[in-house]
């Protein structure tokens, strides 16, 4: 047994001298002292920065491309809700850290980005949406055109970032920022902006696929957030809502109508969002209720995970 242990001893013993005996000498004899000293230099200059955005899936896309040279804030916390949120007393402070903030058009932005920009002057304010086509808020069904109870109907839709189509061109802004702010790293954020690209393509493909084999194409949704990928799936999205409110007594009749013609038999509410109103109606055509969120910060599995759910819906 002795003897045993000595030999394992004495490979153990072999085997460290392989492994810590080599290597530093290997490597000492290679490096040069100026070789040794490049890497601090460029280590202190990637030191990471701070950037603001509205909404979660925005971190995704910051961090796709910006990798780990962002700290991205996030206003709109999980759960939020970007058409009401006000920001803290604490994310005004800590705005005063960041380079840049990346607006995407959704509602609270209005009331806040110029006061954004007064608390921090030297903040780079950029417009990831400036050369998206909007589509309209959708219209109440069997609206007459005379009802002005709904204001907000000829608003614009500001749920661009359900369309992957979308997300290219946002990712497209993002890039050239990024690029601007800081330009030494121009060809990690090209990179970084090509793979993210791919991994789009990939799940336009994919939910194309998922959706590919449904004999109905409508969905019915409280909070019309999924107009964008509607447009770009060739669906119907049914709203409930009307211009962002509750309907009237008429408007949730008509809903109901479409809903039953079309023989839909799932509604889809938002995390956190399940109002009375979409029990009614779910009660009323015997349909089922099933959360889905256009807010999650996995952008790209959710989006996969959301056709899945349509496909399951409008296959029922
Ligand atoms: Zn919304």
């Amino acid at each position: 047994m002795i003897h045993f242990k000595n030999i394992s001893g004495l490979l153990l013993f072999l085997g460290l001298c392989i492994l810590v005996g080599c290597s530093p000498q290997e490597a000492s004899t290679k490096k040069s002292p100026d070789a040794e000293k490049t890497p601090d230099v460029q280590e202190s200059s990637q030191e990471a920065y701070s950037v603001t955005v509205s909404i979660p899936p925005q971190k995704y896309f910051l961090e796709r491309i910006g990798g780990k040279r962002v700290n991205v804030n996030v206003m709109v916390p999980p759960g939020g809700n970007p058409h009401t949120y006000e920001p803290t007393p604490q994310q005004m402070k800590a705005l005063s850290q960041s380079k840049a903030y990346f607006s995407i058009g959704v509602e609270f932005e209005k009331a806040w980005l110029e006061r954004f920009q007064s608390a921090n002057p030297r903040m780079r304010m950029v417009d990831t949406i400036e050369k998206i086509e909007f589509i309209p808020v959708p219209a109440a069904p069997h609206d007459d055109g005379e009802n002005d109870d709904h204001e907000g109907e000829n608003e614009m839709d500001t749920h661009i970032w359900t369309s992957p189509e979308m997300v290219k061109q946002i990712s497209q802004s993002i890039y050239q920022s990024l690029a601007e702010i800081d330009p030494q790293n121009e060809t990690v954020y090209r990179k970084n902006l090509e793979d993210f690209i791919l991994e789009i393509e990939g799940l336009q493909e994919n939910i194309g696929q998922t959706l590919s084999n449904t004999g109905n194409r409508s969905f019915l949704v409280f909070h019309p957030a999924w107009g964008y990928f509607a447009q770009e799936f060739r669906l119907e999205q049914i709203p409930v809502e009307v211009g962002g409110q509750e309907p009237s007594p008429q408007e949730l009749a008509a809903v109901i109508q479409q809903a039953a013609a079309k023989n839909i038999n799932v509604i889809f509410v938002q995390p956190s969002i399940n109002p009375l109103t979409a029990q009614t109606i779910a009660r009323e055509i015997g349909a089922e209720v099933l959360v889905i969120d256009p807010l999650a910060e996995d952008w790209t599995l959710n989006l996969q995970k959301v056709a899945k759910t349509f496909a399951d819906a409008m296959s029922r």
